[in-house]
């Protein structure tokens, strides 16, 4: 059968290999009287020993991929599983009361999870958790069911998900995952943002990958267009594969660029920057002819482990992206954590609007021990190379204040304590909220750069859920409305002699580049894989040629109108 799914293509390329679902299996545990208790102790132990084995091999790939702290979750959760305090009472409970292994384990198990969450204590919590964990790889042995591990895939396979978390997404083996499907999101969630700064291909939005692909299936992901073929004859592989080279010799040729600054047919220079989630990214943006990191998305520090991490860790992570970025500009963004980034280990309760909700800046300025740890650490890395801070979900000039208030309180502390501190630091702001847009003005006179981010500001803009595929045609970065707010926020800027740069996916989209080149956009910064395409089109653009059109622009009625005017005048 030969069958296919539309999505949106969330990181370009083609990738062609074997299904793997990964979805969470049903442990259902019903309660069993047992006659023979030896024979169940023994398939108890043996269960144990099995999850042991795996999890040494996840710590192993954890420690090699990821990093020593990402490994020391696991190596938790492999004390938990030699503890005698939550093995002992399950044999017990087998030796008296005659039940099944795997139901004196829940018990066990749910009994130590509600005794530790009820306390009033961090790392009591974080036990919880992590016994939660492994108890729940012990009975999915015990009921002869695979729990799906990314980090243990041992061939090429393409991932099917409903979702990924970023989480998830950081953990995939770039060597084994070829590429991956989701029912659920859209270009600019935060799992599309990762495949594309990891290079796999990946399709996302479908809605119905997990329902129509099954496990070893032969799927070919095509990201560059957004489609999912299930089942293909040879034919169509072979036509894939040939797309595929296609796409590869385009590559090469955007390749030939990597060391040429971005000038325009008019001689008008743009920077072209990348965006990033950790300090290993710097290789892409390096090697992709990035001039600039104009978005360091540092909340991923914060993710996939069980603690916040320590000044230390962070200072560690801000000094490898400044030196390897050689003096080049480096925009950090302090903490972004809420929407569709969670962090458990804060247990923040559940939000009816999580996008709306307590988080980034406006939980910075409320857990302030969280933001001033972040603050030194990136203070102390000053030092180290070309550093500007940037505040996330800014809406007010008050909040701005506070916020720059406190990097400049943490600041006098350090220096008065004899550590030194770059004096040259710019600090902006993110414009992504619709009231700072509108306010830009006010802002331009206390800020020293603006980065415009349209992957929120086009979801509030339009009041459309970035994530929700069922709204996404009203996520329309082409709207009228956007580029007017757009254009406000660039004239701003300018007017005050400060700069402005957007750092949502809007800026590396071929269609929207000549628009944002007329707008007088100074910072393009996008996935270090758009860049090259990036500055191929806009070598062959005229700036002033698109500034003439700014106006008859900004008077457009619908989106339709600005792409059909794009495409006609650009050839895009
Ligand atoms: C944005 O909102 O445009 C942005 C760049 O931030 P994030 O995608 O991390 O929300
Ligand atoms: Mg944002």
């Amino acid at each position: 059968m030969t069958n296919n799914l539309k999505g949106i293509g969330a990181s370009a390329g083609i990738a062609i290999a074997k299904a793997y679902r990964l979805e969470e299996p049903e442990l259902t545990v019903e309660k069993r009287e047992i006659s023979d208790k030896e024979a169940e102790k023994q398939r108890f132990e043996q269960a144990i020993a099995k999850s042991k084995s795996e999890l040494e091999k996840i710590k192993e790939h954890a420690d090699r991929e990821l990093g020593a702290d990402k490994a020391e979750i696991f190596a938790a959760h492999l004390l938990v599983l030699s503890d005698p305090e939550l093995l002992n009472p399950v044999t017990d409970k087998i030796n008296t009361e005659s039940v099944n292994a795997e139901f004196a384990m829940k018990e066990t198990a749910d009994m130590f999870v509600s005794m530790f969450e009820s306390m009033d204590n961090e790392y009591m919590k974080e036990r919880a958790a992590d016994i939660r964990d492994v108890t729940k790889r012990v009975i999915a042995h015990l009921l002869g069911v695979q729990i799906p591990n990314p980090s243990l895939i041992s061939e090429e396979v393409i991932i099917i998900a409903e979702d990924l978390t970023p989480s998830d997404t950081a953990q995939l083996n770039r060597q084994y995952v070829k590429g991956f499907t989701t029912n659920i999101g859209g270009r600019t969630s935060h799992s599309a943002i990762m495949a594309r700064s990891m290079e796999i291909p990946a399709v996302v939005g479908t809605k119905q990958a997990t329902t129509s692909i099954e496990n070893d299936t032969i799927v070919i992901v095509d990201g560059l267009d957004g489609d999912v073929i299930i089942n293909p004859s040879s034919e169509v592989i072979s036509q894939y594969e040939e797309k595929k080279a296609k796409y590869e010799q385009q590559k090469a040729e955007w390749a030939k660029l990597v060391n040429e600054p971005t000038v325009t047919k008019d001689g008008q220079h743009v920077e072209l920057a990348a965006n990033i989630g950790t300090p290993n990214d710097v290789k892409g943006v390096l090697e992709n002819g990035g001039e600039a990191v104009g978005l360091y998305r540092t909340e991923f520090l914060y993710m996939g482990r069980d603690q916040l991490p320590t000044e230390e860790e962070q200072f560690d992570a801000y000094k490898a992206v400044l030196e390897r970025m050689e003096g080049k500009p480096v925009v950090v963004r302090t903490l972004d954590i809420g929407g569709d980034k969670e962090l458990p280990y804060l247990h923040l309760p559940k939000e009816m609007n999580p996008f709306l909700g307590f988080r980034a800046i406006r939980l910075c300025l409320e857990e302030q021990d969280i933001f001033r740890t972040q603050l030194r650490a990136l203070l102390r890395a000053s030092t180290y190379g070309n550093l500007r801070i940037m505040f996330p979900m800014i809406a007010t000039v008050t909040e701005f204040r506070e916020a720059k208030a406190i990097l400049l309180e943490e600041k006098e502390k350090l220096v008065a304590n004899g550590v030194q501190v770059s004096d040259a630091i710019e600090i902006g702001i993110m414009v992504e909220i619709p009231s700072t847009a509108v306010m830009a003005d006010q802002f331009a006179k206390e800020v020293d750069f603006f980065s415009i981010g349209t992957n929120d500001l086009i979801q509030y803009t339009m009041a459309a859920d970035r994530m929700n595929e069922r709204v996404s045609y009203l996520y329309q970065p082409y709207n009228p409305a956007i580029l007017r707010l757009v254009s406000m926020v660039i004239d701003a800027a300018h007017k005050e002699g400060k700069w402005a740069g957007m750092c949502g996916e809007m800026a590396g989209d071929p269609i929207a580049i000549p628009l944002l080149l007329g707008l007088g956009l100074d910072e393009f910064s996008m996935s270090a894989t758009s860049i090259l395409p990036a500055r191929t089109q806009i070598k062959g653009l005229s700036k002033a040629e698109a500034q003439s059109f700014k106006e008859k622009v900004l008077a457009m009625t619908t989106t339709e109108e600005v792409v059909a005017f794009v495409k006609e005048t650009y050839q895009v």
